[in-house]
């Protein structure tokens, strides 16, 4: 995507930081609880708390998690890697520094495939994945005069994305966002949830004349909803082109977005920028895998989002769109799958993607809380190629199954919606209409055929909607026209 400026067209230049919290019962380093939303304070052990002498001992739990999502990433994993000290003073941080990995991390080179709404794929490379502890939380809005501190998050273990700088637009950075998120959470290595800051994102925003050098960089600081990636790389970007062709020049800085405002702002510049002093941590060792448990774990790898799109385009024969919509969420797939097995496939993909996800959508569910389970859908679709009942009258069940939660067997009989193939009844029907319309039958026999059309749905009217219309349609013909 280009900016139109005063001078010609710009082009943005986008990398990501990503920060995704592991999922693990215990933090990086200690064996404190991570759950979310805990009371203050009460999930910190004297590791966490920074205490003189405490030793961390890595959760290997975690080390498994990292290993997993690099292998989702693509990437190669490196069987020996070093815990650093990231040193920097802050009030959340009572270690005074932050146990991250620097030269040595865990996962390196990678990529991931992102969509793009034209129906192209892009790949956009990772430059490294890293481990490293969360830091706590200041707490400003508990007393007018002073600040509190929550060191629960303290410890926990994060991992740390990079991207390339390899996105071009708003649209490219949170797609890529989206698939990283869809990526951990199909591999359960975090729970994805941006708005409890689980997934959060570092946003390095430049831009240049096509075909430039990379321009100075500006980094968004953690910006937590994908709809704020979008908004805070459009102002920071407008921001960057305008001050360009006043002729000023960009400030290498971290900035903040605001979303009520809709701005970043300076938060630092480069030259009050942290030197880290980063420096192994002599509390730890290198951290060496064993390249079997690395393999187990390759071998154990759920299917991923790109491969069972491919699964069902290929074993399905879904569109691409309609694999996309079903494998964005696994447990959405996983309902797919179920309802069609053995069935219509394509019907399936409809009766899930239009019928089933308008509805959740609409009432707010989720798909694990769908009133309407895998097998109830499969069967509603077995009573349409049975015959059992039209399609028209399966909206009509399928609602009533939205509402109550009822087996689609038990709607028909309860509610007499059968169709009617039975032929003595349905000639009933059909004779009834034709003596009551003498003259549009004349019309029919006079070539007018197309008439037919109207008798055949008097008899549907007549029959409630449940007579066969192919049945209806052959018996009308027969009738009218011998
Ligand atoms: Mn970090």
């Amino acid at each position: 995507m280009m900016i139109q400026g005063a001078t010609g067209e710009w082009e943005i230049v986008l990398g990501l930081e990503i920060h995704a919290q592991v999922t693990s019962n215990a933090k990086l380093f200690s064996g404190a609880s991570t759950e979310f939303g805990a009371v203050p304070n009460s999930q910190v052990s004297f590791v966490d708390g920074g205490m003189p002498g405490m030793l961390p001992t890595i959760n290997e739990r975690c080390i498994e998690q990292a290993v997993k999502t690099g292998m989702g990433l693509n990437a190669e994993i490196n069987l020996c890697s070093v815990f650093d000290r990231k040193n920097y003073f802050y009030p959340d941080l009572p270690q005074g520094y932050q146990i991250s990995q620097f030269k040595q991390p865990i996962v390196g080179r990678g990529h991931v495939d992102i969509d793009l709404s034209d129906g192209t794929t892009k790949r956009i490379g990772v430059e490294r994945l890293h481990l490293e502890q969360d830091a706590g939380k200041s707490l400003h809005d508990q007393h007018p005069s002073m600040s509190y501190v929550d060191l629960n998050r303290c410890g926990v273990a994060l991992m740390e994305i990079v991207s390339d700088p390899d996105m071009r637009s708003p649209e490219e950075a949170s797609a890529y966002v989206e698939k990283v998120q869809q990526i951990v959470v199909y591999l359960g290595t975090c729970n994805g949830v941006m708005a409890e800051g689980s997934l959060r994102a570092d946003v390095n925003v430049s831009v240049r004349k096509p075909g430039d050098d990379l321009g100075t960089r500006c980094e968004i600081k953690n910006v937590n909803s994908m709809r704020f990636i979008r908004q805070a790389i459009e102002y920071e970007a407008r921001r960057q082109v305008d001050i360009l062709e006043d002729g000023g020049s960009i400030t290498q800085e971290t900035r903040l977005f605001d979303p009520n405002k809709g701005v970043t702002r300076s938060m630092r510049s480069k030259e009050e920028a942290h030197d880290y002093r980063y420096f192994p941590d002599p509390d730890l060792l290198p951290l060496e895998m064993e390249a079997e448990w690395v393999e187990q774990i390759r071998r154990n790898l759920p299917e991923l989002p790109d491969a069972k799109k491919a699964r069902f385009i290929e074993e399905f024969g879904l569109s691409a769109y309609d694999a996309k919509t079903l494998t964005s969420d696994r447990a959405a797939a996983d309902y797919y799958e179920a309802v069609a097995k053995g069935r219509d496939a394509k019907l399936a993909s409809n009766w899930v993607t239009t019928d089933l996800f308008g509805f959740l959508n609409k009432a707010g569910h989720d798909i694990g809380d769908s009133p309407v389970k895998a097998g109830q859908l499969g069967q509603l679709i077995d009573r349409i190629s049975d015959k059992t009942i039209s399609g028209r009258i399966a909206k009509e069940v399928f609602e009533i199954m939205c509402e109550t939660g009822q087996d689609p067997d038990a709607i028909i009989e309860e509610k007499g919606l059968k169709q009617v193939t039975d032929t003595g009844a349905i000639e009933a029907f059909a004779d009834q209409v034709i003596a009551e319309n003498p003259d549009k039958v004349a019309e029919v026999q006079g070539g007018k055929e197309k008439l037919l059309g109207w008798f055949t749905g008097q008899v549907m009217k007549a029959s409630k909607g449940k007579a066969n219309p192919q049945a209806v349609n052959e018996i009308l013909k027969a009738k009218i026209l011998g």
